[in-house]
């Protein structure tokens, strides 16, 4: 009888998954799940969000990846998932059955019980929710044109990680066009980032996120570095300004943007697995201790890295490698062989400020400028061949290298 394999997601993790598990010939039945029905590139959210990427390409139809002679494609949302009756529970009430289950959810931002952060900050974690934000800063521009209330023009972002980070840079890029809207100068556009640490980007050397946070300042992005966020207000973000005499102050904008972390799915929690912040440690393998036909993969999932002993951070290209090795355990499985561990070997990261400028490191070499920019679109490329394949990389790739 052929074995059923659920597949929960079409991020990184679950297309890569899928993309190894279609390889086999074996008598095998997948059933990938999905909310929506195009996979997005989640690396290049903060593009649609400041307006510099359209949202159609970073997505494209998930049935493009399915093969139709072992693979069912379900547009559905998961609600929860019972490992010991073996079922996920979809929330039109339908409910799947599965021999084999692969759980790769993705993330949700992480508000860490700030008060005011889910009614009046905007989060970036899909498709829909980096549309909003352009439409929101749209909006804002407009009124100004109207009201001339400055605040109207600026825009905050919360937290400087990668994420926020890359998302200041496109907003630079995109001053142009939202002050064209506005009807002023792009000077008149401000961008703030406020921070609780003062060491950013402590993947990178000292000297290299230097470079990446200087070159923001020198475009016009004002940091408020060292001081956490303790509340945020309709139209303001409240922050401890002095630690000694426990002093707040308000810094008032328009458009406040919440990208300070994220956990793993609420789905995650929701099912009874033990977790942390959306998070499950998982086995060497990627299984669920105790449950040798349950993976969990990308962001979901936590895996120790045995050389830092620390969890390995949640990127897209771990999640990638991720769903490559649990569709081969589940493949080794399947023909009666004993699953592997987990390796990952970082061939480095780069973090984009903008179309043309980014900083990082790839193997040892530290790059930066216009050439990391280079390497970060090949980045990007390759990612999307390892979902999509080379149809989706000739349609959506990046191939402006030149300017
Ligand atoms: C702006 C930004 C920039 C980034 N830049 C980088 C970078 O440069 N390099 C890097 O390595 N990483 C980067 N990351 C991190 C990276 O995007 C994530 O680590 C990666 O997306 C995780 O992959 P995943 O497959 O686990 O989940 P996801 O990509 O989040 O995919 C999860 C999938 O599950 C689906 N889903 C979720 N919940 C449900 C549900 N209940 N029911 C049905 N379907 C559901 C979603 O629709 C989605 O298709 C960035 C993230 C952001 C936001």
């Amino acid at each position: 009888m052929s074995k059923k394999i659920v597949i929960l997601g079409a991020g990184y993790a679950g297309l890569r998954a899928l993309h190894e598990l279609q390889k086999e010939a074996a008598d095998i039945e997948i059933t990938l799940v999905d909310r929506n029905e195009y996979h997005y590139e989640a690396t290049d959210l903060h593009e649609v969000a400041a307006g510099t990427q359209k949202s159609e390409r970073i997505i494209y139809p998930i049935r493009d990846v399915v093969k139709n002679s072992c693979t069912t494609f379900i547009q559905g949302t998961v609600s929860a998932i019972d490992t010991e009756q073996q079922l996920v529970k979809l929330a039109d009430g339908k409910t799947l059955s599965y021999d084999y289950l692969v759980v790769a959810l993705g993330f949700e931002s992480e508000s860490f019980g700030i008060p005011g952060v889910d009614e009046y900050s905007l989060q970036m974690v899909d498709v829909d929710t980096a549309e909003k934000i352009y439409q929101h800063i749209e909006e804002q521009m407009k009124n100004y044109k109207e009201m001339q209330d400055e605040n109207a023009l600026k825009i905050i972002v919360c937290g400087a990680g990668f994420t926020g980070i890359e998302l200041l840079g496109a907003l630079t890029d995109g001053k142009k066009k939202l002050a064209e809207a506005a009807g002023v100068d792009s000077e008149k556009i401000r961008l703030y980032c406020v921070e609780a640490v003062t060491r950013l980007l402590p993947m990178f050397s000292e000297k290299l996120s230097d470079y990446g946070i200087n070159k923001l300042k020198d475009w016009g992005v004002e940091f408020l570095t060292g001081k956490p966020i303790k509340e945020i207000k309709e139209g303001s973000v409240v922050y401890l300004d002095d630690k000694e005499n426990n002093t707040l102050k308000e810094l008032h904008g328009g458009t406040i943007i919440w990208t300070t972390g994220v956990s793993g799915s609420h789905v995650i929690g929701a099912s009874g697995f033990e977790e942390k912040r959306g998070r499950v440690m998982v086995n060497p393998d990627l299984t669920y201790p105790g449950r040798d036909n349950v993976y969990i993969i990308g962001d979901c999932s936590a895996v120790m890295d045995e050389e830092s002993q620390r969890p390995y951070p949640t990127t897209a290209q771990i999640s990638l490698k991720m769903g490559e090795c649990a569709g081969k355990n589940i493949k080794a499985q399947l023909r009666g062989k004993s699953t592997q561990p987990f390796t990952f070997h970082s061939l480095g990261s780069v973090c984009s400020i903008g179309n043309t400028h980014a900083f990082g490191e790839v193997g040892k070499m530290e790059i930066k400028g216009y050439p990391a920019s280079f390497v970060k679109k090949a980045i990007m490329d390759r990612s999307l061949f390892e979902t999509g394949g080379v149809k989706e990389v000739l349609a959506k790739g990046r191939f402006d290298f030149y300017h």
